[in-house]
């Protein structure tokens, strides 16, 4: 069997010189992930300055590992902070958070998840400029594009009909010919719509965004994903221009089209993609929090429905079995085979032969978010194996990785190897 590419994201910040220097912490951590796995790049989220930013590459070179930029382009960017009313803005008014469904620990971490508007022409000029720079002053041999996406059903519902700010009134007009001020109108009748919708209704459903992106309302999501295109377009060939390789973060394709991530177009400006097929994390990206809000949004607004029975439809479309009660999911998570189910769709879609699928696999122990013990670590693998992906990306911080862990998965792939 051919070797798999490993990689890995790390999160420097609040380091400081000092922790940094200190029993060569960093290169403790990197030595045992170059002994378990050989691990081939480096994903680094860093407010780190230029010297010890020059220290981390020194580092990851004497081990052969290659170093990307990990760099949030929409939302939590290191270029300013994004006060809410910059946030997209909602066929309602709201900006950056909805109120159905949203997660209850929104805006209480250090990340804030207000996404800023594609075609905020302004904020992306500053966010771009920044961009170069780091690209620049890290000297690493690629870069990671990471909250390249609209809003996802943890931000609320409403945010699903997202951006009617101005600069979006005006591309859209100049692109269709049509006011995007009529799809306010859509969005409302979608509400009206999932309030009634009932079980038959459901079941002729073959994808989340069925439930959603109806009728006229498929316009709208096309100019979603194109402006999400065309904005990591501007970022990811620069990073090429400057001779670096790209690989962005995207959403586990049940999911993708919500937050309107098109893999197909977004395949033919990178180098390779990294699904984030998340079956234990309970924040932003991963599957049980995001299907958790998701029924639950519906659900608040449609009481006829019955819990059960909707969660049965849902994991029809997923494929996997899901807990029977929807506060389940977030304690137990969704089953490992989730990875296999994920990856085939990915292999359906029939990318460009060029673009490498990196599985976004979770392997940190934080608590109350993600606790990735040995025996899911080894079902995961199960998967991995029987999905036949070309590498993986061990999620989501290797300083919150247990080394029994980089073990587990280096012992487990040297031992399929021969
Ligand atoms: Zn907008």
């Amino acid at each position: 069997m051919e070797q798999k590419w490993i990689g890995t994201q790390i999160v420097l910040n609040h380091i400081t010189n000092d922790s940094l220097h200190r029993n060569d912490y960093l290169k403790k951590k990197l030595a045992a992930a170059k002994e378990f796995l050989d691990l081939d790049a480096l994903i680094i989220c860093s407010d780190l300055n230029k010297k010890n930013l020059d220290l981390v590459r020194e580092i990851c070179r004497d081990f052969k590992i290659k170093t990307y930029l990990w760099y949030p382009v929409l939302a939590d960017v290191p270029a300013f902070k994004i006060e809410q009313e910059q946030a997209v803005e909602t066929f309602d008014g709201l900006h950056g958070y909805g109120k159905n469904g949203s997660w209850d620990k929104l805006g209480e971490g250090e990340e804030d998840f207000l996404f800023l508007c594609p075609n905020d022409e302004e904020y992306i000029r500053r966010i771009f400029d920044h961009y170069q720079n780091k690209i620049i002053e890290s000297g690493f041999d690629g870069v990671f594009l990471d909250r390249i996406r609209f809003p996802s059903p943890s931000n609320g519902f409403e945010t699903f009909f997202s951006c009617f700010c101005g600069y979006c009134q005006n591309k859209f007009h100049s692109t269709y010919s049509e006011d995007l001020e009529n799809y306010r109108y859509q969005a409302k009748a979608v509400f009206e719509k999932l309030k009634t919708m009932d079980i038959s209704y459901l079941r002729t459903c073959q994808s989340l965004s069925d439930m959603i992106i109806q009728g006229n309302l498929e316009k709208f999501y096309d100019f979603r994903e194109q402006n999400i295109f065309q904005v990591v377009k501007i970022f990811a060939d620069k990073a090429k221009q400057m001779g670096k390789l790209v690989g962005v973060d995207l959403f586990a394709p049940s999911l993708a089209s919500l937050v309107s991530q098109d893999y197909r177009l977004l395949a033919k400006i990178c180098d390779w993609i990294k699904p984030m097929i998340y079956g234990h994390t309970s924040g932003p990206a991963g599957l049980p929090l995001e299907l958790y809000c998701f029924m639950r949004a519906i659900l608040n607004m449609n009481p006829a429905l019955d819990e059960g029975q909707f969660i049965q439809e849902i994991s029809r479309i997923l494929g996997v079995d899901l807990p029977n009660q929807l506060n389940d999911l977030l304690k137990h998570g969704v089953s490992e085979k989730i990875v296999c189910c994920e990856m085939q769709r990915i292999k359906e879609l029939d990318l460009a032969e060029n673009v490498k699928i990196y599985l976004g696999l979770e392997a940190v122990q934080i608590p109350g978010v993600c606790n990735i013990t040995a025996k899911i670590l080894k079902k995961y693998l199960e998967s991995v194996i029987e999905a036949d992906v070309k590498g993986m990306v061990l999620s989501w911080d290797l300083l919150k990785i247990p080394d029994e862990n980089l073990k587990i998965v280096g012992d487990f792939l040297s031992k399929r190897q021969y």
